[in-house]
């Protein structure tokens, strides 16, 4: 089992997709194991996107992010990691496959509606700069349908 941050952009969050892109990772099978609404301030900007620091456009990303608060995702299932990148497709949502979430839903290389992390070394570094060790949840996501099953008995 892998664990990966999302974060769900504020281009997503102000055309009301929010709940559109959270469900297509739903239906592909992930787990939520955290899920909360956070205002990105520069400090974490700057490390999230540390990679990003000597591009001439890390201004404009840094206040784009700010723009509304995001809603930061910690998703868990087999190969999360690799599976929530193919979802979200290639970073210009132009040129993204269609059946992506980006591919799909937008137009624009920097409000491209979704954070994935790249790797499952960043993956670790994500979550726990996003998540503390209680706002992340380990419970049995089928219960529910065991529930429904006992009802038809
Ligand atoms: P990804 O989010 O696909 O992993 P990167 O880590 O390379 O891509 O970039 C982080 C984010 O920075 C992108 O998702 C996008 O919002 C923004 N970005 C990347 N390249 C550009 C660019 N050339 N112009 C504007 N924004 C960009």
């Amino acid at each position: 089992m892998e664990r990966t941050l999302i974060l769900i952009k504020p281009d997503a969050i102000a055309r009301g997709l929010a709940g559109t892109v959270l469900g297509r990772f739903e239906a592909k099978g992930l787990k939520i194991a955290g899920m909360k609404m956070i205002q990105l301030d520069e400090a974490l900007l700057k490390e999230h996107y540390s990679h990003l620091a000597d591009k001439p456009f890390f201004p404009t990303i840094c206040e784009f992010m700010s723009r509304t608060p995001v809603l930061a995702l910690c998703l868990e299932g087999l190969e999360a990691v690799q599976v929530c990148r193919n979802l979200c497709g290639v970073t210009n949502s132009r040129d993204a496959a269609p059946g992506t979430i980006r591919g799909d839903l937008g137009m624009s290389m920097q409000a491209n509606l979704v954070h994935a992390s790249d790797s499952v070394e960043t993956a670790q570094a994500e979550v726990a700069r996003f998540f503390s060790d209680q706002e992340l949840f380990a419970y049995e996501p089928h219960l529910l349908m065991y529930l429904y099953a006992s009802d038809e008995r």
